[in-house]
């Protein structure tokens, strides 16, 4: 194997989710809400700045037509934005990265709030994204009702290049099919040049419990929990394989620890930002 092109790993939290439990966890009927961050991944690599998933779109979150239009028909998550314009750009500034230094971004699947910020980037940079996941979102007629908005990614200004199945997309960055909460998910292993590595699991499993206790997710598109725990058992076997740990996809506890532990500050959850809820 060749040596890993990844220096450094930068986790970033680019918003927040009100949402059912059950949204991360099948069958859960406690009834209760959870406030996950949203994820995405900075990592510096000999090719230059690559991101894993850009956050949502904040004028779809601030223009009450587009809201009511898009997050208000998918259902009962709530989307938060941090203080400031945009939440990537914000995130890059706390390492000195500018948005025309990413090189590259791989995109874990198309729903809002993971590929919501590629209009920032728009023929500036390619993306990658599984052709089943681009298929799905791009002739599917109802997408919006599945968190999926076309207005996010139907853009002919974008350099698209499809991943087919599982690839090292480059040195010390293999991405794994995981359908099942939406047709062409992917995870990812990241290992560095140091031989530190992780599973990101994306949405094959919001949280911890997903993963500890064998749960599939609750959101699942054109899927069932069988696939949907299939996916979970799979991210298991992958960081079994590599002896490297699991980071949940929307975990509120292991996301903001990640991020102290890689020298940085989680961005700060708006005050009031709940009180209407
Ligand atoms: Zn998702």
């Amino acid at each position: 194997m060749p040596e890993s092109s990844v220096r450094r790993v930068i986790p970033l939290i680019l918003g927040w989710e009100h949402l059912p439990r059950a949204f991360s966890l099948h069958g859960d009927q406690s009834g209760e809400f959870l406030v996950e961050p949203v994820p995405a991944l900075l990592l510096d690599t000999d090719d230059g700045w690559t991101l894993i998933d850009v956050g949502m779109n904040a004028p779809l979150i601030r223009d009450p037509y587009l809201y009511q239009r898009l997050h208000g028909r998918n259902g009962l998550i709530r989307p938060i934005l941090p203080a400031g314009d945009e939440a990537v750009v914000d995130a890059l500034a706390q390492w000195d990265v500018e948005i025309g230094d990413i090189t590259r971004i791989y995109l874990s699947h198309l729903h809002n709030d993971h590929a919501g910020s590629l209009r920032l980037f728009e023929a500036k940079v390619p993306v990658w994204v599984n052709r089943a996941e681009y298929d799905y979102a791009m002739t599917h007629p109802g997408p919006e009702q599945h968190g999926m908005f076309r207005i996010d990614y139907d853009d002919p200004e974008i350099e698209w290049n499809f991943i087919y199945g599982d690839v090292e997309l480059a040195p010390g960055i293999f991405a794994f099919d995981t359908p099942g909460h939406t047709p062409g998910h992917m995870s990812f292993v990241i290992e560095t040049k140091d031989g530190e590595g992780w599973v990101f699991a994306y949405d094959a499993g919001d949280l911890t419990e997903n993963f500890e206790q064998e749960i599939s997710p609750g959101g699942l598109i054109a899927s069932t929990p069988e696939q949907g725990l299939a996916s979970v058992m799979r991210v298991k076997e992958i960081a079994a394989e590599r002896g490297f740990p699991i980071i949940p996809g929307h975990d509120p506890v292991v996301w903001p620890e990640l991020i102290r532990k890689a020298g940085g500050t989680p961005p700060e959850f708006p005050a009031g930002a709940l009180e209407s809820v």
